[in-house]
């Protein structure tokens, strides 16, 4: 019987929608685009760009978590993974202090850089904020390959769109996160839930970067970053 209450149809549709559109113009800025119809083909996706002896940097992500991306790299390259934000059985971050910055400038000379992203737009610019700068860092410049996991919740139609995500909606969110998970401190907009461009000694968005263009790869070559777009919901 037709289900008016179920719009899981529609919402997937919307999704792919938006996904080819955008993938679309990452390619004529130069930047990989890979489409993926959901979290386990981004997997299969994903696992299939990193050589195998590579080593692997991770960058804190949500959608590579949800999509079993991270515990997949974590178990197949195992010591060959540097990942700052690995959490033990309480939540708290196994390496913190100084270590865990060790370990991102680890991830900073990785062969392979992967990251989920806070905004992509339909024009094709990728826009990432971070409060360490690890994230942002090797987004551009650094690892020779760099893996962009996203899920089509993150496309805007435009940069205004893109920093008004991620300050009404990531920012907070991500806030709430490591607060209740993580036991980090909390920034403002951990309590309200607004931003109010807070000099908190926890603010999570410090640094953001816009990748509006990538140098065309030489003859033969893959772009440096290829984003892995999904045309599901996922990550904050
Ligand atoms: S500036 Fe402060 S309050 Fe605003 S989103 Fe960033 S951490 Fe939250």
């Amino acid at each position: 019987m037709l289900d008016e209450r179920d719009l899981s149809q529609e919402q997937r549709w919307h999704y792919q929608q938006l996904t080819k559109k955008c993938l679309k113009a990452l390619e004529r800025n130069n930047i990989g685009a890979c489409y993926a119809r959901d979290r386990d083909e981004a997997r299969s996706i994903v696992l299939g760009l990193i050589p195998e002896a590579a080593t692997v940097g991770l960058g804190d992500s949500v959608t590579m978590l949800q999509a079993g991306i991270t515990q997949e790299i974590e178990s197949r390259w195992g010591e060959r993974v540097f990942n700052p934000f690995r959490v033990g059985p309480q939540g708290a971050f196994t390496v913190g202090g100084r270590d865990q910055i060790d370990l991102m400038r680890q991830v900073a000379s990785a062969d392979v850089f992967l990251t989920g992203m806070n905004a992509i737009t339909l024009d094709g610019k990728l826009v990432n904020t971070d409060g360490f700068g690890n994230r942002v860092g090797g987004l551009v410049f650094g690892p020779r390959k760099v893996i962009v996991v996203s899920g089509a919740n993150k496309i805007v139609p435009n940069l205004d769109e893109a920093f008004r995500r991620i300050r009404d909606v990531a920012a907070p969110i991500n806030a709430r996160r490591h607060y209740l998970k993580h036991g980090m401190d909390r920034p403002p907009c951990a309590v309200t839930g607004e931003c109010s461009d807070c000099r908190h000694p926890a603010r999570i968005c410090s640094f953001t970067v816009i990748v509006e263009f990538q140098r065309p790869p030489r003859e033969g070559r893959k772009p440096r970053i290829t984003v892995v777009l999904i045309a599901e919901g996922l990550g904050i």
